[in-house]
């Protein structure tokens, strides 16, 4: 965080000081949870949580931050602001972190491969600049003045991965300069009705982009295709692969450890399967392009990057299989690029894909799972294992397309699933896992590791 004294601080939530020493220096701030409270820092104190203060009497701060009247109820040995709207106030706060700081902001949005492609900027952002990027996959409102709190005068970069219904808000303090729209497919479609609901939702991004700003977007992909780019005034980059692209990827290879491919003529890795994780790597090259980063480090950086938990994750399984641990969440085509992994790692080994429900399909759960059976069946996997009830349209579309049904099993949840699995996995086998992440398939894939 960029520090402040207590005086200053009043100025910029736009309070009164009721007491405390005016040149006393804040280093930190809380402001959902007063028990974190340290000295040094300051407290944020919402009215709905005056429950908290009692938590007061036993901690010291650099001061505290309460509605009008909070002077009632805050212990006389923190210093203390009062203001109006303790919300707005934080806000105001947030949004003064944000001008102190000369990093340029990259703000990701999509409907999937966020968190992969922040995860891939990031690393190669950290070769040339000091980076702060979003912890784990904390996109939601409440959780960006965390993020814009750590800022300190070094950070040159920051990666944001920001999400609907947010969008806007999120542009309005972060103030991005390059926005990356990784595609927009039927992830979470559910909660918007529409994909043209979908579309507008994320062309939000596009009117957060600062004056001169670059919006990245997917030339391959559909639904992006759909996006109002007359509202963008600044310079658009197509990334794509079948498409043509300002930045496209030719000489696409599989390798035992990752994914190879050229752009321009210059060779990248990545340690991670999937052509879908090509157009991550893409979005993230033309961002690193953008923020003048050389290219030895760009490679550097993607061939650095580390697989977030529960994506495309290999592990050793019981009975010398292998198991691929993809199951931190799904959608229709997700589940359809992660099925083409699993054919190319398995080779001539068998192919076991254990497959749950997606949620939030809203009308397309039926045609989403549906259109993965067809690819099941198309792939030639050698064995399909089937959990819940939605995913038993899965196994019954396989069939459709030829299949044969005693390749395939359908079981109503875990439990079931659970204690058959073990006896499934045959010797050898590569085993694919993937479901929405409510559907916690992860733990078969803890119960089928083989033990150190
Ligand atoms: P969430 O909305 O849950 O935060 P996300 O957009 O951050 O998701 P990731 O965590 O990067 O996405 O990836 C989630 C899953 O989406 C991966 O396990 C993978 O199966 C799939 N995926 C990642 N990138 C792409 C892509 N470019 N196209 C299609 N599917 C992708
Ligand atoms: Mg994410």
């Amino acid at each position: 965080m960029f520090p402040l004294t207590f005086k200053q601080l009043a100025s910029v939530v736009g309070g009164q000081i009721v007491r405390g020493p005016q040149h006393q220096l804040i280093r930190g701030v809380v402001y959902r949870r007063a028990e974190h409270l340290q000295s040094g820092m300051i407290c944020f104190l919402e009215p709905k949580r005056f429950g908290s203060a009692s938590f007061l009497k036993h901690k010291k701060s650099s001061g505290v931050v309460a509605p009008l009247g909070g002077e009632r109820w805050i212990p006389r040995h923190h210093p203390l602001i009062t203001v109006p709207n303790v919300t707005e106030a934080l806000w105001r706060l947030v949004r003064w972190q944000r001008e102190q700081s000369r990093a340029t902001v990259v703000a990701i949005t999509g409907s999937s491969g966020k968190t992969t492609t922040k995860e891939m900027l990031a690393s190669i952002a950290k070769q040339k600049y000091p980076t702060l990027k979003t912890l784990y996959n904390r996109n939601l409102l409440r959780s960006l003045p965390s993020h814009l709190f750590r800022l300190n005068g070094l950070h040159r970069v920051v990666v944001l991965e920001v999400s609907p219904p947010h969008l806007r808000v999120h542009c309005q303090y972060a103030q991005p300069l390059i926005g990356i729209i990784t595609n927009i497919g039927e992830a979470h479609i559910g909660n918007f009705g529409s994909l043209n609901n979908l579309v507008r939702s994320k062309q939000q991004l596009i009117l957060g982009i600062q004056p001169g700003g670059t919006l990245i977007i997917n030339a391959d992909d559909p639904g992006s295709k759909q996006l109002n780019l007359n509202l963008f005034h600044g310079n658009i980059i197509r990334i794509g692969i079948d498409q043509p692209a300002n930045l496209r990827a030719t000489h696409i290879r599989f390798t035992t450890k990752g994914m190879q491919f050229r752009v321009d003529g210059i060779p990248y890795f990545i340690p991670t399967w999937g052509k879908h994780h090509v157009y991550n790597a893409l979005a993230a090259i033309a961002a690193a392009r953008k923020l003048g980063i050389p290219t030895t480090l760009i490679q550097r950086g993607l061939s650095r990057y580390a697989v977030p938990p529960g994506r495309l994750q290999p592990l050793p399984g019981i009975h010398g299989s292998t198991l691929i641990h993809d199951a931190y969440n799904a959608n229709p085509t997700a589940m359809i690029a992660g099925l083409k992994v699993l054919k190319h790692i398995a080779g001539s080994r068998p192919s076991i894909a254990v497959l749950g429900n997606m949620l939030e399909l809203g009308p397309y759960t039926a045609s989403g799972h549906q259109k993965v059976g067809h690819t099941v069946a198309k792939l030639g996997i050698s064995r399909l294992i089937t959990v819940g009830s939605h995913a038993r349209a899965i196994a019954q579309a396989a069939v459709m397309k030829g299949l044969p049904p005693k390749r395939i099993r359908s079981f109503p949840n875990l439990q079931a699933a659970a204690s058959s699995l073990p006896k499934m996995i045959v010797p050898g086998s590569v085993v694919y896992f993937k479901a929405s992440r409510n559907i916690h398939l992860d733990r078969l894939v803890f119960q089928l590791q083989k033990k150190k």
